[in-house]
């Protein structure tokens, strides 16, 4: 989206995106979701401004959409369950690394919950385009790579928290290697159809592990790609 659409389009959304983010809000909760900044969080971010004009309506149903380039924004509980879970650990998290920055919606989340994030993504259009509406919409506290996330971001490791949006076979261990101890990394592991959430936490001597939610996102492929 460019900034002169996301302008029409805060002009022409903005007056009932307020009381249907309300709505949003409720049902994550009734859902489970209770970490009360990520709520504030979701209910103060315009999601249908990271969307393209003719799917704006749809911005506040609790639903995957399509952002192009095959790609798809997160569903909003799945951006919440995984936010709440990359703040839960034991550390404050200060700085975080995201892989897959897509349209920037959960990059936007993460940036009102910690000092500084620091978002990756393969495809250099998608890159471009949240690096060019995130400063627009206020945030700013972000740096962009467009780089493949297996190998993380290493010139600004170590990060108390990592969150991957995009769903590898296996662990990268260039991520796991980029967090520091007592961080946690967030991420989808499976095969195309079905994927679990997995969280790793750095220890002194190793990590600890656990499998949770059944999720479902894009892979993780490998390089770079316009
Ligand atoms: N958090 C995003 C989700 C986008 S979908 C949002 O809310 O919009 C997942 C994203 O991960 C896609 O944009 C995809 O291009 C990206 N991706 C997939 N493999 C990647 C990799 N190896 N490195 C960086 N980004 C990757």
């Amino acid at each position: 989206m460019n900034p002169t659409s996301a302008a029409r389009t805060r002009a022409g959304v903005g007056m009932t995106s307020q009381r249907t983010r309300r709505r949003l809000v409720r049902r994550l909760r009734e859902r489970g979701i209770a970490h009360a900044a990520v709520l504030a969080a979701i209910e103060n971010t315009p999601r249908h401004l990271f969307l393209d004009e003719a799917l704006a309506h749809q911005a506040y149903d609790d639903t995957p959409l399509p952002i192009g380039r095959n790609q798809t924004i997160s569903q909003p509980f799945v951006v919440a369950r995984m936010t709440e879970l990359a703040l839960g650990g034991g550390l404050p998290v200060k700085k975080i690394l995201e892989i897959g920055t897509g349209c920037g919606y959960q990059t936007a989340i993460l940036s009102q919950l910690v000092d500084w994030v620091f978002t990756v993504e393969r495809i250099d259009a998608l890159h471009r385009a949240a690096k060019t509406l995130l400063p627009e919409l206020g945030y700013r506290n972000v740096s962009y790579f467009n780089a493949d996330g297996y190998q993380g971001w290493p010139s600004n490791q170590p990060f108390d928290a990592i969150l991957v949006t995009a769903a590898p076979a296996a662990t990268p261990p260039e991520l796991l290697a980029q967090l520091a101890v007592g961080g946690r990394l967030v991420i989808p592991v499976g095969g195309r159809d079905l994927q679990h959430l997995r969280i790793f936490t750095r220890r002194a001597g190793g990590f600890d592990e656990q499998t949770l939610d059944a999720v479902r996102f894009v892979p993780m492929l490998d390089g770079r790609a316009r």
